[in-house]
């Protein structure tokens, strides 16, 4: 047992970073602009775009809402993307997942121009990551886990993290940001043996599988930080992949759901298009 645990308030850490954003784009000659490619009527991710649109609203960053049939082939929707590349007004390009399953995502991802790719999930950002270049746009979600690892203010150097998931939007770009901080890293999936055993050696956990409390109080380390990316509903309400009252007596840190990793997500891509502006009008 271990005795006090902190709750890493990712809404508190997110108005914070919002709030200082919004006075450097204040300061800007014009505002970032995002591009947002919306694919068929999904309502969840019509509710993750409405929040997209609410927080770059709030930062001083035009939000471009592009909103394309269920049935529109690759090849228009290719054409779509070019266009984005080439206009001046546009800093940032993110395609809305899941896709129709006719669309070929990969591609789609690898037409974006990497300097606009603020989502980071381009093979070349991807890669740029995996190689350790700085210069990469990171993926926004592991992105703000790794802020919100350093308000712990402990050194992550040489700790053992797991990171449950490998999708390539979470799993694999958080644990190359977890290598790169010099974590010795474990990546566990659904053929993953003998969980447990993997999460009781970690310092770091990060659970990003959407199983719904799959980590359990007993598979935790003493003192453990515990990272919960899962966003699942049941009966209705919300819940992680971790079992959140259980676990929090025994960790140091942990982040609830809601109110961790999500809006921590959504200031890292507005981060990342603020980030995208500058580079492509202040040349240096
Ligand atoms: P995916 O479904 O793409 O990937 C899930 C991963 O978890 C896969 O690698 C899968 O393994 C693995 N997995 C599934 N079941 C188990 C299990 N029982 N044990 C171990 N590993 C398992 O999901 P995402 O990466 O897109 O998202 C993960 C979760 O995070 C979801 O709940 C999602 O809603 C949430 N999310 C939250 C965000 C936020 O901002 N808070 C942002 C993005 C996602 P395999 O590869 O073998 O299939």
């Amino acid at each position: 047992m271990h005795s006090e645990h902190i709750i890493l308030d990712g809404k508190k850490l997110a108005i914070q970073l919002q709030n200082i954003l919004a006075k450097e784009i204040a300061r800007l000659p014009a505002s970032p602009t995002l591009a947002v490619v919306v694919i068929g009527d999904n309502p969840a991710s019509a509710i993750y775009v409405r929040n997209k649109e609410k927080a770059a609203q709030k930062v001083g960053i035009k939000c471009i809402v592009l909103k394309f049939a269920e049935d529109i082939t690759q090849q228009e929707l290719e054409i779509q993307i070019k266009q984005l590349n080439l206009s001046n007004e546009i800093n940032g390009i993110i395609i809305q997942q899941p896709v129709p399953q006719h669309l070929d995502i990969l591609k789609l991802l690898t037409l974006i121009h990497p300097q606009k790719d603020v989502d980071g999930f381009s093979p070349l950002n991807l890669g740029l990551l995996t190689m350790g270049d700085t210069q990469a746009i990171k993926a926004a979600t592991p992105k703000g886990i790794m802020r919100l690892l350093q308000e712990t203010g402990i050194s992550l150097s040489g700790k053992n993290a797991i990171v449950i998931g490998r999708s390539n939007i979470v799993g694999k770009p958080m644990a190359q940001m977890l290598l790169q901080a010099d974590c010795t890293v474990t990546i566990a999936h659904s053929k993953t043996q003998n969980l447990y055993l993997l999460v009781k050696q970690a310092d770091i956990v990060v659970a990003a599988c959407g199983v719904p409390y799959l980590v359990k109080a007993d598979w935790i380390k003493n003192g453990a930080i515990v990272i919960d990316v899962g966003i699942n509903k049941i009966n209705g309400k919300l819940c992680g992949d971790v079992d959140f009252e259980a676990v929090k007596n025994k960790v140091s840190y942990i982040t609830p759901v809601p109110g961790g990793v999500g809006p921590m997500t959504v200031t890292m891509l507005l981060q990342n298009t603020y980030e995208a502006f500058i580079r492509q009008n202040c040349k240096q």
